[in-house]
C-alpha cells in the first residue's frame, strides 16, 4: 500500500520496505564489487561493465541505464567532476584522483541509490579532508533523519558541518525521495534552516546525498549534457545512502 500524506510524499509499509532493502543491498554489493577495481589504469568503462554484470547477476536492472537517455549503468565523476560523469573506455584512473561512483539498481520494481567518492591510490591531504567532511555531512544528515524532525533539520546539519570546514554545499542538485522511482517527492536541499519543511514520518524513504565542493558552490554542465563539474575547477565529492525513516534511528537501506 502506498499513500501520500501531503505533497506527494509516499509512506511505505513493511512489505515495500523489505523490497527496498533488497534493492539497497544490491546497490551496496555493487559498490563492494567495484571497490577492488578502483585502481590506477582502469578505465571508467571497465568499472561500468563490472557494475552492469553484477547488477544483472542479482536479477536487478541498472536504474541509470537509459534514464533520460543516460548511456551507462553507473556515473563516474573524477576530481572536479561532481556527478553524472559518463563512463568512457578512454578515461583511465590515475594515482591521486578521486572518483565519485553513483549506483542505482531496480529490483522487483523498487529502487536503491547510493554514491560514494573513492581515493585512487594515495591522495593529497586536501582531497582526503574533502572526502572526510562530505562523508561526515552524510552521517550528520542521517542522524537528523528521525520521525518528528523536519527536512530542514537534515539540511541544516549537513550544511553546518560542510561550511565549518570551509567547503561549499552544492545548490543546484538535491537529495530526494526514492521508491518505485529513483526521484520522487520531496526534493531535499542539502542546505537550509532547522525546524522548517516537511515533518518526517515512519515509512518515508529518501536518498540523502550531500555534494560538496572545495571551492565555490557553483557548477556547470559539460557539452555532453551530463557531466556536472565545479565552475572554479576545485575538487568535489559526493556521498549518498538510501534510508528509511522509522520510529527510531533511520534505517540505512544501501548497506550489506
Ligand atoms: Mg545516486
Ligand atoms: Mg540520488
Amino acid at each position: 500500500m502506498n499513500h501520500a500524506p501531503r505533497g506527494g510524499v509516499v509512506l511505505h509499509d513493511a512489505r515495500e520496505l523489505a523490497l527496498m532493502r533488497q534493492a539497497g543491498q544490491i546497490v551496496a554489493r555493487t559498490h563492494q564489487a567495484l571497490r577492488p577495481h578502483i585502481r590506477p589504469g582502469i578505465s571508467t568503462a571497465e568499472l561500468d561493465a563490472i557494475a552492469l554484470d553484477f547488477i544483472r547477476s542479482q536479477d536487478a536492472t541498472p536504474t541509470f541505464l537509459g534514464y533520460r537517455g543516460f548511456p551507462a549503468s553507473i556515473c563516474t565523476s573524477i576530481n572536479d567532476e561532481l556527478v553524472h560523469g559518463i563512463p568512457s573506455p578512454t578515461r583511465h584512473l590515475a594515482v591521486g584522483d578521486i572518483i565519485s561512483i553513483d549506483v542505482g539498481a531496480t529490483y522487483r520494481g523498487w529502487v536503491g541509490d547510493s554514491g560514494w567518492t573513492y581515493a585512487v591510490g594515495p591522495i593529497s591531504a586536501a582531497a582526503q579532508q574533502l572526502l572526510d567532511v562530505t562523508e561526515a555531512a552524510l552521517w550528520a544528515g542521517i542522524a537528523q533523519a528521525r520521525a518528528g524532525n523536519r527536512i530542514g533539520d537534515i539540511a541544516a546539519a549537513m550544511q553546518e558541518l560542510v561550511e565549518q570546514a570551509g567547503f561549499s554545499v552544492v545548490r543546484e542538485y538535491t537529495s530526494h525521495g526514492v521508491g518505485r522511482q529513483m526521484h520522487e517527492p520531496p526534493s531535499i536541499l542539502n542546505y537550509g534552516q532547522p525546524g522548517t519543511g516537511l515533518r518526517l514520518r515512519p515509512g518515508m524513504t529518501f536518498a540523502l546525498e550531500p555534494m560538496v565542493q572545495a571551492g565555490d558552490w557553483r557548477t556547470r554542465v559539460d557539452a555532453d549534457a551530463w557531466t556536472v563539474r565545479t565552475r572554479d575547477g576545485s575538487l568535489s565529492a559526493h556521498f549518498e545512502h538510501t534510508i528509511a525513516i522509522t520510529t527510531a534511528d533511520a534505517e540505512i537501506l544501501t548497506v550489506c
